[in-house]
């Protein structure tokens, strides 16, 4: 079995809705049959939130969530992943801004494990951090390019003067 790095505890409430009503059962439960390899999951009697379970493990793979919070969640990590894809700075960093704009440890920063609320404040913060500083991000790229291009120009340059000397090495051999 896999070590799980960051693991919740078992849930005792819905972390939707916080009724009690909820079981360890499978994923037949959702969809009518199970699906997967592990279809092992807590589900709420009241509000149907659901969450699957790390595999082999009764340990959830994140918050119990319904179709709001998982649409919520979609939306988080598409605005999130945006810095760390366009460049802006590396995913771990990514993350860890994350976590100190939401005042919570690096380590409970999973997309999964956070509140509607937390989710919605993911989108705005990661949109207005990527608009404010998408000038910066775009001066970088021009500049690097601007290095990259220079570095192509000198390693032609080199290859150049190369063949131009095996041409004349050729030219004295023949003369
Ligand atoms: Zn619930």
């Amino acid at each position: 079995m896999s070590k799980i790095k960051d693991a919740l505890p078992i849930p005792e409430q819905c972390d939707n809705c916080c009724s009690l009503n909820i079981q360890f059962t499978t994923n037949d439960r959702i969809y009518g049959r199970t699906y997967g390899d592990w279809p092992k999951i807590y589900y709420c009697n009241d509000c149907r939130a659901t969450v699957g379970c790390h595999y082999g493990t009764e340990i959830p793979l994140g918050r119990m969530a319904d179709r709001a919070t998982r649409q919520l969640r979609t939306r988080a990590h598409s605005e999130f992943d945006r810095l760390w894809q366009s460049g802006l700075m590396s995913r771990s960093k990514a993350y860890n801004w994350l976590a100190s704009q939401l005042g919570i440890a690096a380590s409970d920063c999973h997309i999964s494990w956070l509140s509607k609320d937390q989710l919605k404040d993911v989108a705005t913060l990661s949109a207005d951090y990527l608009s404010k500083n998408y000038a910066a991000l775009v001066r970088r790229k021009v500049k690097n390019d601007a290095k990259q291009e220079k570095r192509n120009q000198r390693a032609n340059a080199v290859e150049r003067r190369k063949a131009e000397s095996a041409r004349r090495q050729k030219t004295k051999r023949r003369a």
